[in-house]
């Protein structure tokens, strides 16, 4: 074969790697949204047996040899060298190609299989003593677990940190130490933040969020924001689930869902928006990488960064609602026709510390994933037992949100994420608040009317600069490379700081 054509076979395996992936996905969409709750088993075999092609597929020692023998060294750290004559799209292809072979085939199929297992009879131990608040029904397997991490890291090799690997799972080509640089700085930021707040006379009105709102109401208002954010329907669907999320089936079927409840207007809402942006993320991938796997994020981080820039800096701003709130009072006239534009804007950004990290409002909410990357972090490199996990957890809630969990459901296990094996998952959140406001800060820079669009309902505009400046590119740069390009500096907490700072000093009068 020619080099071309060795990279076009390239090409080809990873197209079917593709196809494959997306029909899981379809699977996986249908077990979160319609499949009748008995047919859990049958999806299990079916999930199963793909999750055996594509792992085989991706693992197949002829990309490592065609990768060879095109020149791309697989030894080289921490990235692949990759030969000067391939460029752009091609060396950012090889780059990922040659990352995921090189990882996917260091993990023994016996480890890959047995932490399937173990984590999906993990999901189920998780669940009952979550149920029953105790978390010493759920020590032994989540000891099982972890040594399974464990293993899978030794397999994948770190120089300075077990938990390097883990994280370069969900945060490719960042290293611990990178995340606990920025995120010492964002601690620090928000505990004085958090102190003003606390100090602030300031009383803000919640009670009106859980009255009474009609779900098929709220469903109507929720796509109308979908449409006007640029949520394109003939490319993607709304439906409900337990745990809202965006998946891709295709380039042209990225599909978001949510869920509602009656005496809580904010959860459907704002996790429509969050996914909305996930999705504009997936649907705005350029047509040259589409199909490939360059069609996806830059990393979990910078994912999260377009969930939480329409969720947080544009879906809960203040202009956002000048814009929406009249039509939101129109539609449930009992509920909120006593309450105004401000006390409404006031009330959904209310700042409070709470056990609940998924409740948690904007400020808080990087604390409780300070509290989970430092615990983890001392699971893997084994500077922490098991059975010591929830009084540590205990420990670092009352350190950095001065409250003490009742019980374990109210603490240590109320996250699915180690039930399930994911490790090095959890910073991939606060770093997407990070980039989200780093991003922005550029964009309003850019955009200078940009309240003013807001505030008219108009976000064609910003629309099109994340599409140009993010989401085209999918992941043809590095996390850090497409910071460095779109804010011309590397990822720097300030800019989360500031515009928290900015933000709740006047809400709370500070
Ligand atoms: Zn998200």
């Amino acid at each position: 074969m020619q080099g071309n054509d060795k990279l076009e076979r390239l090409k080809e395996i990873d197209r079917e790697y593709r196809l494959l992936s997306h029909t899981a996905a379809i699977l996986h969409w249908d077990q979160e949204t319609y499949m009748p709750e008995a047919a859990v088993l049958n999806r299990a075999d079916q999930l199963s047996l793909l999750s055996g092609l594509m792992h085989d597929r991706i693992t197949q020692p002829e990309i490592g040899e065609t990768l060879t023998a095109i020149g791309v060294s697989l030894d080289a750290d921490p990235t692949p060298r990759i030969p000067d004559t391939f460029q752009g799209i091609e060396r950012a292809f090889l780059r990922e190609l040659a990352r995921q072979y090189r990882r996917n085939s260091k993990i023994p199929r016996r480890v890959v299989t047995e932490l399937a297992k173990q984590t999906a009879i993990g999901q189920r131990v998780w669940a009952e003593a979550r149920k029953a608040a105790d978390f010493s029904k759920f020590s032994g397997q989540l000891s099982i677990i972890l040594a399974l991490v464990r293993d899978v890291s030794s397999c994948l090799g770190y120089e300075d940190h077990p938990y390097d690997p883990l994280l370069d799972e969900f945060e490719p080509w960042m290293k611990t130490a990178d995340v606990e640089e920025v995120f010492s700085g964002l601690r620090q930021g928000l505990k004085q933040l958090l102190d003003k707040i606390r100090g602030s006379r300031k009383k803000v009105d919640t009670d009106f969020l859980n009255r009474k709102y009609g779900i098929d109401k709220q469903r109507t208002f929720g796509i109308k924001v979908l449409e006007s954010l640029g949520y394109d329907f003939t490319r993607g669907r709304l439906d409900e689930s337990a745990h809202p999320f965006t998946t891709t089936l295709g380039s042209s079927d990225v599909r978001i869902t949510t869920r509602y409840d009656s005496r809580y207007f904010p959860t459907a809402i704002f996790g429509t928006i969050h996914e909305c942006g996930h999705g504009l993320y997936e649907l705005g991938f350029g047509k040259a990488v589409q199909g490939t796997l360059l069609a996806d994020g830059a990393s979990l981080g910078i994912h999260e960064s377009q969930s939480r820039l329409m969720e947080n800096l544009i879906g809960r701003s203040y202009p956002f609602w000048s814009h929406y709130y009249p039509q939101l009072k129109a539609l449930f006239p009992e509920s909120l026709g006593d309450v105004d534009l401000r006390r409404f804007y006031e009330g959904i950004n209310h700042v409070s510390p709470s056990f609940i990290r998924v409740e948690a409002d904007e400020v808080t909410y990087n604390l409780h994933i300070l509290l989970r990357f430092g615990l983890e972090k001392q699971l893997i490199g084994e500077d922490l037992a098991v059975n010591d996990l929830p009084a540590a957890w205990n420990a670092q809630m009352k350190e950095l949100l001065g409250l003490e969990p009742r019980n374990d459901t109210q603490g240590v296990l109320q996250d699915i994420h180690w039930s399930g094996g994911m490790v090095g998952y959890f910073p991939t959140y606060s770093l997407g608040n990070l980039y989200a406001a780093q991003f922005f800060n550029t964009l309003i820079r850019d955009i200078p009317d940009w309240r003013n669009q807001i505030g008219r309902g108009r976000f064609q505009t910003i629309l099109n600069w994340l599409r140009e400046n993010i989401h085209k590119h999918a992941r043809i740069y590095s996390a850090r490379e497409l910071c460095a390009r779109v804010t011309g500096e590397p990822l720097n907490p300030r800019y989360l700081l500031d515009y928290l700072a900015e933000k709740f000093g006047e809400i709370y009068g500070f």
